[in-house]
């Protein structure tokens, strides 16, 4: 517990991806930075543990030893409906997959090695400003001071902040539940499959330890019509996809009991909020099937670095800062997010799912050409 207020270049609120990426970068420029993580280096969350390969180099340029963490490769998808068909694509650019439970772990290491103040098990549970021009913080662990604040809370907008807020999308009928497991299946290393049933879609993909992560993300109609039992949804809904019923029979499950989350919503929200400069999924989400998050997370951390060491190291005024960070985020984003939206009409239907991959299956160019839409370049 922190007893005296401590003061800081910059804040952040939240140890995902983009939250840590941001941080490390800023310490690497001598920014003071001081980072709030709620819970507990290391730990599980729900995510399907597939990384783009666009970011590979930034994660490396961060200092987290990729080559060395022989991690797979992936370059071959399937996608199947729940009818039964497969749609077997090769992947131009291509992932590899790392759980976050070392993932998040290794950059909170690297982070604290760089001189972040990584504050865990630290809730921020209010703040305002302090009238010279920068933050009042009031935590779990005591009071702090910062010239900016930045948010990388993920997709849930702390109570501090949503006062005030427009919560209708939280009514309009899309609201997801995601849940994940690890597994051992027979499935190559370098293969990822997504497959369809109703309503939802589920990936399966290698990550480290000898894991698979089995993750899907579905409404929360669908629990509900099932006695919000997991289970029985499983049994009632995933199983009419064959190729599902196949996994969740026959594989070894590492902990029989899923990590999961529920009111789920995929929007773009804003850049800044009462100040604070939003980044990763605090900023808007995309569906899994549709786009990177983690990826875009971590695009966006260089994106806000770039315009905050311009704002510590050249004077850049804090008007200026927020208005090129929220044109360059839509340059990047907005074309991405987009075509996101109109391909996640084509999943989770029974029919339509199906004559859509079978259709794709006749056209390997159009294939490439939606894929690349959900991936970014290297950066
Ligand atoms: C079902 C599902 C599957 C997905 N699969 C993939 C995939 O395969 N590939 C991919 O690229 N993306 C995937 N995504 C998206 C990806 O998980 C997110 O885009 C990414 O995790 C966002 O990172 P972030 O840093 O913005 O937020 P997060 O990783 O959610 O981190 C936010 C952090 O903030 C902390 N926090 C929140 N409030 C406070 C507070 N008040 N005080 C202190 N700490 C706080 C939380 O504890 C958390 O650690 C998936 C998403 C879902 C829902």
């Amino acid at each position: 517990m922190e007893t005296q207020t401590k003061s800081y270049d910059c804040g952040i609120i939240g140890g995902g991806l983009a939250g840590l990426c941001l941080a490390i970068q800023l310490a690497d420029r001598g920014i003071s930075v001081v980072l709030f993580e709620k819970n507990q280096y290391p730990f599980h969350r729900v995510c399907g543990e597939y990384i783009s390969m666009e970011s590979w180099d930034f994660l490396k340029g961060l200092g987290l030893e990729l080559d060395e963490m022989y991690l797979p490769k992936i370059n071959q998808l399937g996608i199947s409906s729940e009818k039964g068909f497969m749609l077997e694509h090769t992947l131009q650019l291509g992932g590899f997959g790392i759980s976050r439970f070392s993932l998040d772990h290794s950059l909170a290491q690297i982070a604290t090695k760089k001189g972040v103040n990584v504050v865990e098990q630290c809730r921020v549970n209010a703040l305002s400003e302090n009238g010279l021009d920068g933050f009042d913080i009031k935590t779990t662990q005591g009071d702090f001071q910062t010239k900016i604040l930045c948010g990388s809370y993920g997709k849930y907008t702390p109570q501090f902040l949503s006062v005030g807020q427009n919560h209708a999308e939280e009514n309009d009928g899309r609201n997801f539940i995601g849940v994940k497991y690890h597994i051992k299946p027979q499935l190559p290393d370098n293969r990822i499959e997504l497959h369809n049933f109703q309503d939802g879609y589920c990936g399966i993909s290698k990550v480290d330890h000898d894991w698979h992560c089995l993750c899907y993300l579905t409404t929360a109609k669908n629990l509900q019509e099932n006695g919000k039992d997991i289970k029985r949804m499983e049994q009632a809904v995933l199983y009419k996809n064959p190729f599902l019923k196949a996994y969740f029979t026959n594989a070894e499950f590492v902990n029989p009991h899923p990590l999961v989350i529920s009111n789920v919503h995929f929007s773009r929200k804003q850049t800044e909020m009462k100040g604070i400069l939003l980044l990763g999924d605090a900023a808007g989400s995309i569906t899994p099937l549709c786009g990177n998050g983690m990826s875009m997370g971590m695009r966006a951390s260089k994106i806000l670095a770039n315009e905050l060491i311009r704002y510590f190291e050249k004077g850049q005024s804090k008007a200026a800062l927020a208005a090129n960070y929220k044109n360059a985020w839509n340059n990047a984003f907005r074309s991405r997010i987009t075509a996101g939206y109109y391909l996640q009409g084509l999943f989770g239907k029974r029919n339509t799912t199906d004559i859509a991959l079978k259709t794709l299956a006749q056209m390997p160019g159009l294939t490439n050409k939606l894929v690349s839409l959900t991936h970014g370049d290297r950066f």
